[in-house]
């Protein structure tokens, strides 16, 4: 559940209006960066916290009120940067390895510093986190190459040398979740995935990556049908042409009724690949396709949650 913050005008989790370690939890009329700031609940209306509150049993820190309306104009973030702030908060609230390693109280300093112009810099929408993180000040070690070749050998046997999302061959040994939001080396997060899966998977959350994944168990298996028989008949195929060339040499001459029908039937090969690999190519095509139109769609529900 999102909250409005009736102070700056943010939407977010609503965890950030809980106070914790609290007998009694309360929601608060206005967001912990706020209340970070030294600004006070109390002075504050905000009828939908106070309703929330209500029903959950949880107390009401703010000005009772039963008004619906928040004063837009008042709001200290203007509404153009809100989007940003917010989707740059969420990825903070979603991201353990960086909870991890930096608190929420220097996090809500970060933020004040973008928000009052103490930082120049206003997280962007289309930047990757770690980057926004870092121009904030905030410094994370997302570093991911102190695997040796050792440990990504040893990865790549435990999987047996198989794309755990589609089941076709993969040797790209990579977290579980998107790479530049984890520096999780566990072995347990390390995982073996195709260069295809991985490249889809790095544009998009993980938890959809997964979700969508799920539902393409028949297409997935296709899959790697074609990539076994295009690899057995292409190794026949090499086969056929070395076998070629061998009585050619064999024969000392190069036309021959033998050696053409060779020829035709190599030809006859050729072509059965040729098919068969655009078959593939298509279906790789609409399984990419597949998963970008899950995204999509789901960054347009999540515009629709608005509380
Ligand atoms: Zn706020
Ligand atoms: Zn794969």
């Amino acid at each position: 559940m999102k909250f409005q913050c009736a102070s700056c005008g943010l939407r977010i989790n609503s965890l950030h209006f809980k106070k914790s370690g609290l007998m009694n939890p309360k929601l608060t009329s206005i967001c912990d960066i706020c209340i970070t700031r030294g600004l006070n609940p109390a002075n504050f209306e905000n009828k939908v916290v106070q309703d929330v509150a209500l029903v959950m049993l949880y107390g009401y820190e703010g000005k009772k009120t039963e008004s619906n309306k928040l004063t837009k104009e008042e709001f200290l973030i203007s509404s153009d940067k809100r989007k940003q702030y917010e989707s740059f908060i969420q990825d903070y609230d979603s991201n353990e390895v960086a909870q991890q390693q930096i608190s929420q109280k220097d996090f809500n300093h970060a933020i004040i510093n973008s928000e009052d112009g103490i930082i120049n810099y206003v997280p962007g929408n289309n930047v990757d986190f770690a980057i926004n993180m870092q121009k904030l000040g905030l410094t994370i070690n997302f570093s991911l190459n102190e695997l040796d070749y050792i440990d990504r050998e040893q990865i790549r046997r435990k999987y047996n040398y198989r794309c755990q999302y589609c089941g076709r061959k993969g040797t790209s040994v990579d977290h579980k979740d998107p790479v530049s939001l984890s520096q999780n080396n566990d072995k347990d997060n390390l995982i073996l995935s195709c260069s295809e899966c991985n490249r889809i998977k790095s544009n998009m959350p993980y938890k959809l990556f997964i979700e969508l994944n799920d539902r393409l168990t028949v297409v997935n298996k296709k899959l790697v049908q074609y990539e076994n028989t295009l690899a057995n008949l292409k190794e026949e195929f090499s086969q056929a042409k070395r076998d070629l060339a061998g009585q050619v040499h064999l024969r000392g001459v190069i036309n021959d009724p033998e050696l053409n029908a060779m020829r035709k039937q190599n030809k006859k090969l050729h072509d059965a690949i040729d098919s068969l690999q655009s078959d593939y190519d298509s279906l790789r095509h609409t399984r990419k396709e597949y998963f970008e139109a899950g995204w999509k769609l789901a960054k347009e529900n999540k515009d629709l949650d608005i509380i």
